[in-house]
């Protein structure tokens, strides 16, 4: 039987890809619901390739606009039923053919569908490492009950997942996150005001949407997946270590009670993971050649830099205050990384913003749903706010 998808967020990078994924396999998996946002003519064409029952939109205006390039082309894409904003992504989400819900959507936009996914009782393949950021608990606790099970698609999450395999949980000793360092691994502290958006941009070994490569950029992304790790797997604080690898060859590493250290490697493609959490746990040929270690001769391990990449402690600060807080963190950066890509704020004000919205922030322990999106409004109003006092 094939495996049913419904792709959230297909017009990304892991949507792009996931798509490339499913096209190498037609006999494995098929598509019923596609998600974008304002990329219409992508979307136009993954439809006509994929041919889903139902494709989500940002607004009505982009409806209509899909609904017109359809129209113009044969059969089938023009059976597909289209749907847009936050109600649609909802439906998508829950679409009654489902078996597995890709999650790629970028931000703070995908933890609701991702929960409603996960209430339907839907297995979600999980790029959105903000859903886990946010609301961990929550989802964590929701997917347990429900028997449903999440499958990182985030590269160190599924070299992690791949590593625990097969062994014993409480044999673990420590998750070793690796980082790339992002591009500014070696620059000089004080040329990081003058970093701009396209210099940012340029990731030296993944290719991502705009939003994550700043997030490597500033090592933000880290930081969110040491969270991301702790709701994922069960661990503390303390049980994590962030690696910088820069050449992106070992994808996340798991040392046990024996110091045995088990690492999951690969080429740096996303197609690797996003197979993974496609087929498990079955491995599947996606076109990835073996890593010809002769070639690359060696790989180097060193200590991230925290004055240099501040946001990895705002980020470790936020988890052990725990609450509210990471929540407070997401939508900070989010509001802060936006700004800098805007030419409005500069590379270095991304972490200070997020550190002062940080301490103007009382945080919720055991938040409910609402008591997180309450919060994710309050420090997007406060970070922009902030944001206009800079620009003032
Ligand atoms: P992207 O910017 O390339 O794509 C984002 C997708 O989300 C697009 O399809 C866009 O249409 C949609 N979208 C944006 N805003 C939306 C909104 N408000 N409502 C509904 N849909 C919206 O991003 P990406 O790089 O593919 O990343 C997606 C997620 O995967 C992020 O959470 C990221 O952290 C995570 N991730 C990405 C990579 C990577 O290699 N790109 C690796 C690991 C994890
Ligand atoms: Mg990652």
């Amino acid at each position: 039987m094939k495996k049913r998808l419904a792709i959230l967020g297909s017009t990304g990078s892991i949507g792009r890809n996931a798509l490339e994924v499913v096209g190498m396999h037609p006999d494995r998996f098929s598509v019923v619901a596609l998600t974008g946002c304002m990329n219409i003519d992508l979307l136009a064409r993954q439809i006509e390739r994929f041919a889903p029952e139902m494709a989500v939109v940002r607004d009505a205006a982009g409806a209509a606009a899909l609904k017109d390039r359809l129209a113009v082309v044969p059969m089938p894409g023009n059976l597909t039923r289209i749907l847009y904003g936050k109600k649609g992504y909802i439906e998508a989400a829950l679409h009654p053919e489902a078996d597995i819900v890709v999650s790629a959507i970028v931000g703070a936009a995908g933890l609701m569908p991702t929960l409603a996914a996960i209430s339907a009782g839907k297995d979600i393949a999980l790029a959105n490492k903000e859903t886990l950021v946010m609301a961990g608990d929550i989802v964590m606790k929701r997917a347990k009950a429900k028997g449903v099970a999440i499958l990182p698609v985030d590269s160190e999450h599924s070299a992690i997942f791949q590593c625990l395999s097969g062994n014993r949980r409480q044999d673990l000793k420590r998750i070793l996150l690796t980082a790339s360092g992002g591009p500014f691994l070696t620059r000089n502290n004080a040329s990081f005001d003058s970093i701009t958006p396209a210099d940012a941009l340029v990731h030296p070994t993944w290719n991502m949407g705009e939003k994550i490569s700043i997030d490597s950029a500033t090592l933000m992304n880290k930081g969110l997946e040491v969270i991301e790790a702790m709701h994922l797997f069960g661990v503390g604080l303390s049980e994590i270590e962030v690696v910088i690898h820069p050449e992106s060859i070992v994808h996340s590493m798991v040392a046990f009670t024996d110091g045995a250290v088990i690492a999951q490697m690969g080429v740096p493609d996303m197609k690797g993971a996003i197979a993974y959490a496609l087929s498990f746990p079955e491995r599947i040929d996606v076109g990835l050649a073996i890593v010809d270690f002769a070639k690359i001769a060696s790989l180097t391990f060193e200590k991230p830099d925290l004055e240099r990449f501040p946001a990895l402690t705002l980020a470790r600060n936020a988890a052990r205050s725990g609450g509210t807080a990471p929540c407070v963190l997401n939508a900070a950066n989010e509001v802060a990384v936006d700004a800098f890509l805007r030419g409005v704020v500069s590379f270095t004000s991304i972490p200070a913003l997020i550190e002062k919205t940080l301490e103007a922030h009382n945080p919720l322990p055991a938040p409910d749903i609402d008591a997180i999106m309450d919060a994710d409004l309050w420090a997007r109003n406060h970070t922009a706010s902030l944001v206009r006092h800079l620009r003032g």
